[in-house]
């Protein structure tokens, strides 16, 4: 699952490219984004801007038309120099977007809309996002407000729930909860307020750093009984029941009881 940085990396090339441009040409193996697209004339429009919701990647069009993609575990996007070799085979393509100078190519993009401005605000997996935690205007009490709303969650779980908190990944969930000392498996109803900022400033100045381009060295995420480089123990992993998704945690670093062990960090 690309992580809410990458997604807005992507978004940014994206928008740095194509923004201001005419699309030339416009094709998706999707039928049905192939038909929005030939029924509202696609080619001949204007990109207007790029910009990433949470996981979702939103390309808006001149006259109120967005194309919104979701990336979901395989999906991604890629820009190249127009008449460029492509980096994936074809057969991986969901969506080409051209512009005079540039081809950007979806592949692997499960989920694909091409819509009005007014449709995407109605549509539900948007409009109930949890505060976008990598924009400027990220607004970090109403994130924590979402998150001690469902007190029976694991911290992790709600860290992952994009209707609390917009952008955090598996990778961001479990380097910011070792950043805390914070156990993944603590219910939300254990942590203190300050317990739950902190982990959520943490996510967001990791996430930050990563999208500022600084390569931010993973503490326990990938690194499954290996030494934790703070403490020397054992890096535990666990695989969630219903994906496979892993936690990773340092189960000395990191307490339920975290009050007693966030003044030893
Ligand atoms: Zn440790």
């Amino acid at each position: 699952m690309p992580e809410g940085d990458t997604i807005f990396r992507a978004a940014r090339a994206l928008n740095d490219a194509l923004s201001g441009r005419a699309v030339t040409h416009f094709e998706s193996v999707f039928q049905r984004v192939a038909r929005a697209a030939s029924d509202l004339a696609i080619r001949g429009r204007t990109i207007e801007r790029v910009e990433a919701r949470g996981k979702h990647l939103l390309i808006w069009f001149s006259g109120d038309v967005v194309l919104r993609t979701h990336m979901r575990m395989h999906g991604s996007w890629h820009l190249y120099a127009a008449g460029a070799r492509w980096r994936a085979p074809r057969s991986d393509m969901r969506i080409v977007i051209r512009t005079p100078q540039y081809d950007a190519v979806a592949f692997n993009v499960p989920v694909a809309e091409l819509t009005s401005g007014r449709e995407l605000e109605r549509n539900q997996s948007l409009s109930t996002l949890g505060p976008d935690i990598l924009t400027d205007a990220f607004d970090a009490a109403e994130a924590a407000r979402r998150i001690e709303s469902t007190p029976d969650v694991d911290i992790g779980d709600a860290l992952l729930n994009q209707h609390a908190i917009a952008g955090i990944g598996n990778i961001f969930k479990c380097e910011a909860l070792f950043s805390s000392g914070i156990d993944p498996f603590t219910r939300v109803a254990d942590l203190s307020h300050e317990d739950i900022a902190r982990v959520v400033e943490r996510a967001r100045r990791l996430m930050r750093a990563s999208v500022a381009g600084r390569r931010v060295q993973f503490s326990v995420y990938g690194r499954g009984g290996r030494a934790c480089r703070r403490c020397g123990a054992a890096i535990a992993r666990r695989k969630d029941a219903h994906d496979a998704r892993v936690t990773y945690w340092c189960p000395r670093c990191q307490r339920r009881n975290v009050a007693a062990n966030a003044r030893t960090l």
